[in-house]
């Protein structure tokens, strides 16, 4: 299946866009270069490179400044939020003006792991949403087993935050309801192409195509053909298939639908993200 795919990508020269991945994730990705050469051949032309805390949100900006066709995202995760001070939020002050910085996250509330405690977690999750107005940034929004609080947090900065990604989307419909009424897009990761989600692609076949984005989370949630192996970008490919499948669409039109609705939430103008390596900035 894995080659089926791959061979029907370089016969349609098709596009795809990675709207979540940790390619600079310690210890991850040693061959980071070939990754990202795997993903250009795979079509994958737009990865959204997202750090997960104050250790790699300066590494995620300098990728996306030395290679073509990534963005930088950074914040600190639920997990990290335990841990975070006020000197962390002022170092992100600084790297967020950088023209390379597309978005505030993964920013939310994790109650499944609970590494941080929840109090911690939720006042961190507000004052990164503050710190994403205040920049005129979007948000990338993380939830697992906190998504009502999630969602009453967002409620309380509607007409403040300026949208965002509502990541690895697996709610219900009601859920995916709040999270687009509340102006945010819902992306799909390697998940919808398992065998149980039965549920989940039963939610991916109503959202709006103008709404959806695909993913890969990469190092982690590899898609089906991959289960079990190190994710990356490449792999986007299979849950966009996935897509396809579940709407009675080519793969052509959901990739050239997720390709848009990532560029129009990151506000990344096409030429941009298509023009040749830019000269390394000193
Ligand atoms: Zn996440
Ligand atoms: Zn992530």
């Amino acid at each position: 299946m894995q080659r089926e795919i791959v061979h029907k990508l370089e016969d349609m020269s098709i596009r795809l866009a990675d709207s979540h991945a940790h390619i600079d994730l310690e210890d991850h990705f040693p061959d980071q270069a070939a990754v990202l050469r795997r993903a250009r051949e795979a079509g994958v032309l737009l990865v959204i490179n997202v750090a997960t805390g104050l250790t790699d949100a300066a590494q995620v900006i300098a990728t996306a400044r030395t290679s073509p066709g990534i963005a930088a995202v950074i914040g600190v995760h639920p997990h990290g939020a335990g841990a975070m001070t006020d000197q962390d939020l002022a170092a992100l002050d600084s790297l967020a003006a950088d023209p390379k910085v597309v978005a505030i996250g993964e920013i939310g509330l994790d109650f499944y792991r609970r590494r941080s405690p929840e109090a911690v977690q939720q006042q961190w999750f507000r004052r990164q949403l503050e710190f994403a107005v205040a920049h005129k940034k979007v948000v990338v929004i993380h939830t697992r087993e906190a998504t009502p609080v999630t969602l009453s947090i967002l409620r309380e900065y509607r007409g403040q935050i300026l949208g965002g990604v509502m990541h690895c989307f697996d709610g219900s419909p009601t859920e995916a309801h709040a999270f687009l009424d509340l102006g945010f897009y819902l992306s799909f990761s390697g998940p919808l192409t398992y065998p149980k989600a039965g549920l989940l692609r039963e939610v991916a076949k109503k959202v709006p195509l103008d709404r959806i984005l695909v993913e890969t989370d990469c190092p982690y949630l590899s898609p089906q053909p991959w289960r079990g192996k190190r994710n990356e970008p490449a792999y986007v490919v299979a849950t966009a298939q996935q897509l396809a499948d579940i709407r009675g669409l080519t793969l052509d039109e959901v990739a050239a639908a997720t390709w848009s609705n990532t560029l129009a939430v990151f506000g990344l103008e096409e030429a941009a993200v298509l023009a040749p390596e830019e000269t390394a900035n000193p």
